[in-house]
């Protein structure tokens, strides 16, 4: 039996949450999957309904769950709260709490929407790229770190960049692991050439890399590696790097499809245990109008089912909906072009949900 917390947060996040949560059930009542679902509330919605963006109960419950399914938090509303009660606090207590230090954010393009690119279609078609990026260290998190005013009156910023070579290492292993599921092939993203940490950091992956004979290791430094995202994506199978280098480049990859409302997301703990969520945030410019995409947040349970569920075949049929779907024409307002027809959130819950049939 699968525990499943399902945390829907604010804007459209109960909208596209609703969707996906309409495919785990279709998997429950047609495919077999042994599911328990609870239902908790995080972000703004739950600052409304207890004082706080992560309540003791939402947490204990994330703690007992195999697995977390997301929306998205925050909106103009909770914006001039005290930031120890803004709705990312939530979100962000969740992956410190639970330890989810690898965050798995996959671009790829659907060759049905090569258009939505921004970049030439020749240059993104077929583009499939895996970043595991670290999510719990790095100078988001290192210390000593602050705003501090020197002799001369003047204040300096300043941050810590940090990773112990078992961090270095348990990261790498997530990268390494995938990228024996997928093409075998993963560049490390560093800037070794200017940042003793990241000098670490490339020796510990060359090391880590020995126990993966199978997989190609090479290295890149992060300025480069941005512009090869933008140049010759397709060299990339899986990237793995720091928090802050994946946090940039993970965006830069994301924008090449061109589609925010398609992009799912994975952040793991040690364990497998992982929080699932859509890339996108909660978009209040969009709420309640039924227009949101909520393909993203139903590939977020494909990548639920294969990274923590151990149901690959599963996330497969998710998947291969997904791409059905696309083929038939339909698109929400997000992803729709000339030719194909619009549809809104619920409607295309429901299309993935007819074209699992088989
Ligand atoms: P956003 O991702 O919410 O929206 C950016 C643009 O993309 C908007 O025009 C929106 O309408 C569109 N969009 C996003 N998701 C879509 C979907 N599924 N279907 C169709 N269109 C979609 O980013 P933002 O506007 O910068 O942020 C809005 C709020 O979300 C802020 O409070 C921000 O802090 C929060 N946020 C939360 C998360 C998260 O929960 N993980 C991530 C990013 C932003």
């Amino acid at each position: 039996m699968h525990n499943i917390l399902v945390l829907p947060g604010d804007g459209i996040g109960p909208e596209v949450v609703a969707e996906a949560v309409k495919v785990l059930e279709h998997l429950h009542d047609e495919f077999g999957l042994k599911l328990e679902l609870a239902h908790g509330l995080v972000g703004g919605a739950s600052y409304d309904a207890t004082g706080s963006p992560l309540p003791d109960v939402t947490l204990a419950a994330a703690r007992g769950a195999d697995a977390i399914l997301l929306g998205a938090v925050g909106g103009q509303k909770w914006e001039s709260l005290d930031i120890a009660v803004r709705p990312e606090k939530g979100l962000l207590g969740l992956r410190a709490e639970l330890g989810l230090f690898a965050n798995l954010r996959p671009a790829r393009l659907y060759h049905q929407l090569a258009d939505a690119s921004t970049l030439k279609p020749e240059v993104v078609a077929g583009l499939d790229i895996m970043i595991v990026r670290e999510l719990t260290g790095g100078i988001y998190f290192g210390r000593p770190r602050g705003i501090r005013t020197l002799e001369n009156g003047e204040r300096e910023g300043y941050n810590t960049l940090v990773y112990r070579e078992s961090e270095i290492e348990r990261i790498g292993r997530v990268a390494f692991d995938i990228a024996m599921r997928r093409g075998k092939r993963v560049c490390s993203i560093d800037k070794a050439n200017v940042l003793e940490c990241t000098e670490l950091w490339r020796e510990v992956m060359i090391r880590t890399g020995k126990d993966y004979p199978d997989v190609e290791l090479t290295h890149m430094y992060v300025d480069n590696a941005a512009m090869q995202l933008v140049r010759r994506p397709r060299q990339f199978d899986v990237m793995v790097t720091t928090n802050m280098f994946g946090d940039i480049l993970s965006d830069c990859a994301a924008m090449l499809t061109g589609s925010i409302g398609m992009l799912p997301s994975a952040s793991l703990d040690a364990t497998g245990k992982g929080m699932y969520e859509p890339i996108h945030g909660s978009a209040p410019d969009i709420a309640g109008k039924g227009i949101a995409n909520p393909l993203a947040t139903i590939l977020s349970v494909a990548m639920m089912l294969r990274y923590t569920l151990d149901e690959p075949v599963l996330a497969e049929r998710i998947e291969r909906a997904v791409e059905r779907v696309l083929d038939t024409g339909l698109r929400t307002a997000d992803i729709h072009s000339e030719g194909t027809q619009k549809i809104g959130t619920v409607a295309m819950g429901d299309a993935v949900v007819a074209a699992m049939a088989d």
